[in-house]
């Protein structure tokens, strides 16, 4: 591609597993590139436990810049024992690029194909395919007053307009590229915080008209989850109700391993990574399941590249490799990480 500059990628590799999931994923971006089907250049850079072990610090400066250089940022894993006594910690870092980038959206897709309906503890047997955008730099865990006392205590739930309109923006953006339903969770019959959502939320679903738009109560939409999740497109929600939906919407894919997620901001790089950890359990044993960082390397692909045909490719793949139970002891095989990963390359080779 003659005078256009390639995109930049960042690949924070971390810890444990971190390191064994990135290599796949980037053998998988590699191939998905090859032959000029997607120019980029990369930089490896560390983060988390393995920057501390180097340089002192979670978040090293130079990490920091090849980070907000970039046009998108990947994420293996960090953390784990080994710094648990140590003077900085690892998850030090990630609180921190957040902040950096200002990563205010933390999106997490639900998706149970035909490949997975086996490992999903719903056996319903009709394909889910749901997102959850969660606010991620406010609310509840970072309101103040804060109090702990011997017979009291305190913390505080804030939002301000901004920051309700911001993300709110980001669910109708991304659900007009999906099945254009977006639905706010929240508990507005006791939250004023909710009711102020509510407000702010009505107000811009107005300007999407092409958008379907409806509100829930949280404890409804836990129980929808589990047994209606096809009424779903787009769940908006805040960032208490977001990281409990999440797990919950985690757990019903039966597959912590094959889950990716994406962190957005309103300029700058968007931040995309596995939602588990390091899996310091079973580091070292050749064994991680790397779709989820594969899936990551496809979510990049999609959101920050518009690549919904190389996406395609990806996607394909990993069903294909799933259905023929070439999966890692996670998902009841006994494939490693490279045969895994290696066979999801064949059959992206053989697709084209
Ligand atoms: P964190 O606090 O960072 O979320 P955690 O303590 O919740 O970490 P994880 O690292 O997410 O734990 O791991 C939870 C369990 O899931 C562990 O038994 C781990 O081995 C397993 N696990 C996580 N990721 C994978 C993966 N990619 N492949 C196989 N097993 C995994
Ligand atoms: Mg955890």
């Amino acid at each position: 591609m003659q005078g256009k500059k390639k995109v930049q990628i960042t690949a924070l590799a971390g810890d444990y597993i971190g390191p064994e999931i990135m290599a796949a994923g980037l053998k998988v971006l590699e191939v998905v590139g090859e032959n000029g089907r997607f120019d980029y250049e990369l930089h490896e850079v560390p983060f988390g436990g393995a920057a501390i072990d180097q340089t002192g610090e979670p978040l090293p400066q130079e990490t920091l810049s090849a980070c907000q250089q970039s046009d998108a940022v990947l994420l293996a894993a960090i953390g784990g024992p080994k710094w648990d006594h140590a003077v900085k910690r690892p998850e030090a870092g990630l609180l921190e690029i957040r902040k950096k980038l200002n990563l205010f959206a933390n999106i997490r897709p639900t998706v149970i194909e035909e490949a997975m309906q086996q490992y999903s503890p719903l056996k319903n047997g009709k394909p889910v395919n749901f997102v959850i955008v969660r606010e991620l730099t406010s609310g509840i865990y970072f309101g103040t007053p804060r109090q702990l006392d011997e017979n009291y205590a305190l913390d505080t739930m804030r939002y301000t307009k901004e920051e309700v309109q911001r993300i709110t923006r980001s669910a109708f953006e991304l659900a007009r590229k999906r099945k254009k339903h977006v639905t706010l969770v929240d508990k507005a019959n006791v939250l004023a915080t909710s009711k102020f959502w509510r407000r702010i939320v009505a107000e811009i679903a107005l300007t999407y008209p092409d958008v379907a738009y409806d509100a829930c109560y949280v404890d409804a939409a836990s129980m929808k989850i589990i047994s209606a999740p096809q009424q779903f497109d787009v769940i908006l929600t805040e960032n208490l109700f977001g990281d409990i939906l999440s797990d919950e919407a985690a757990e019903i894919t039966g597959s912590l391993g094959t889950i990716p997620s994406m962190s957005l901001g309103s300029s700058g790089p968007a931040l995309y990574e596995p939602i588990h950890g390091s899996a310091p359990d079973i580091a070292g044993k050749g064994i991680a399941d790397p779709i989820s960082m594969i899936r990551s390397v496809a979510m990049m692909l999609a959101n920050s590249f518009d690549r919904a045909d190389l996406v395609a490719q990806i996607t394909t793949a990993i069903n294909a490799v799933i259905s023929k139970q070439i999966v890692t002891p996670d998902l009841g095989g006994n494939a490693s990480t490279t045969e895994v990963t290696d066979a999801i390359i064949t059959t992206i080779k053989e697709s084209r």
